[in-house]
């Protein structure tokens, strides 16, 4: 490292120089007005006021370090260790896949659907940082939650994450595709998922700050078969959904006929897909019948 001054000004205008050849000026600009905020506390107004600001060594050497990991395409929420989501901030590590908007999306308009019957007991499955279910527990404070995960190391993420939002949920860890585990978890009035969905064919199109950080048992199904967990979750809420009680899947764009497909047989009622603000094809829904 070596800046050659501390005065915060020139420093940025260093730093903006390394890494607009790789992210481009404005997303360069925003992610160093928000390293410098966190780090030190300065607005980007504080930092145009103070235009003698000078870091101290110790400070110098933290911006330097989360520079260095940014310029390797590390995502900045990870160089931060948290991401919002929701009304939420959230703690994140490489074992947890960081939120994204498109299941915040799916998140409100879950809580809008149910807002006048909220669920009794709600299942998140493949919970990850815990977003979906701290964020539903916030919105249904009386419904017990239970979140699942196979990754000790998320369920780590998820418990901490729950604690500090004083959400109270029943972590569990699981895996969804050993049959014999899943069929011991009770019933539930809304079962809820993001599961992994990418396919090894579609990694050539990804972004090396996701391939390179973002945990690939988050991302890729098994053989490379998008639809495992589809078909795994909708055999489990046949038969672990209360009467009336409700699915909600994340999905691939590329898979929406065919998960709402796999729902469309006796059991679910109102089976839709629904398109997230960039109008791709982002979530189903389903609710399971009434008993006649
Ligand atoms: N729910 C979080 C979200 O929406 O941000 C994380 C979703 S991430 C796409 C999928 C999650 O499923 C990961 O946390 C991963 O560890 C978990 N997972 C992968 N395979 C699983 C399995 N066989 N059983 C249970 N969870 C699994
Ligand atoms: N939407 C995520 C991505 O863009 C993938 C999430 C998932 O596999 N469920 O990488």
């Amino acid at each position: 490292m070596n800046y050659r001054t501390n005065l915060l000004p020139e420093i940025k205008k260093i730093i903006l120089g390394e890494l607009t050849p790789l992210y481009g000026r404005n997303e360069s600009q925003t992610m160093l007005d928000i390293l410098i905020e966190e780090y030190f506390g300065l607005s980007r107004v504080e930092q145009a006021l103070n235009r003698d600001y000078r870091l101290s060594e110790s400070e110098l050497l933290q911006l330097h370090f989360a520079v260095k990991k940014l310029k390797a395409f590390m995502p900045l929420q990870y160089v931060l260790g948290k991401a919002r989501f929701m009304d939420m901030e959230l703690k994140v590590n490489g074992s947890v896949l960081i939120p994204r908007p498109e299941t915040e999306e799916m998140v409100r308009y879950i809580i809008a659907e149910n807002r006048q019957k909220a669920p009794s007991s709600i299942l998140d499955i493949g919970t990850g940082s815990g977003a979906i279910a701290i964020a539903l527990k916030k919105a249904f404070p009386q419904a017990s939650v239970t979140a699942v995960d196979v990754s000790d190391a998320a369920l780590e993420v998820a418990a901490a994450n729950a604690a500090a939002n004083d959400c109270e949920i029943g972590f569990q860890k699981t895996d969804f595709l050993n049959e014999r585990e899943v069929a011991r978890l009770p019933r539930f009035g809304l079962i809820v998922s993001n599961p992994p969905y990418v396919t090894h064919s579609e990694k050539s199109r990804m972004s090396k700050n996701i391939l390179d950080y973002e945990p690939h048992m988050a991302l890729f199904t098994a053989n490379d078969d998008p639809l495992l967990f589809y078909r795994a979750i909708s055999v489990f809420s046949r038969n672990h959904l209360l009467p009336g009680g409700k699915l909600y899947l994340e999905i691939n764009e590329s898979f929406a006929a065919e998960v709402c497909e796999m729902l469309e047989k006796p059991g679910f009622n109102a089976v839709k897909s629904h398109k997230d603000i960039h109008g791709k094809e982002r979530f189903v829904s389903g609710i399971i019948s009434l008993p006649l």
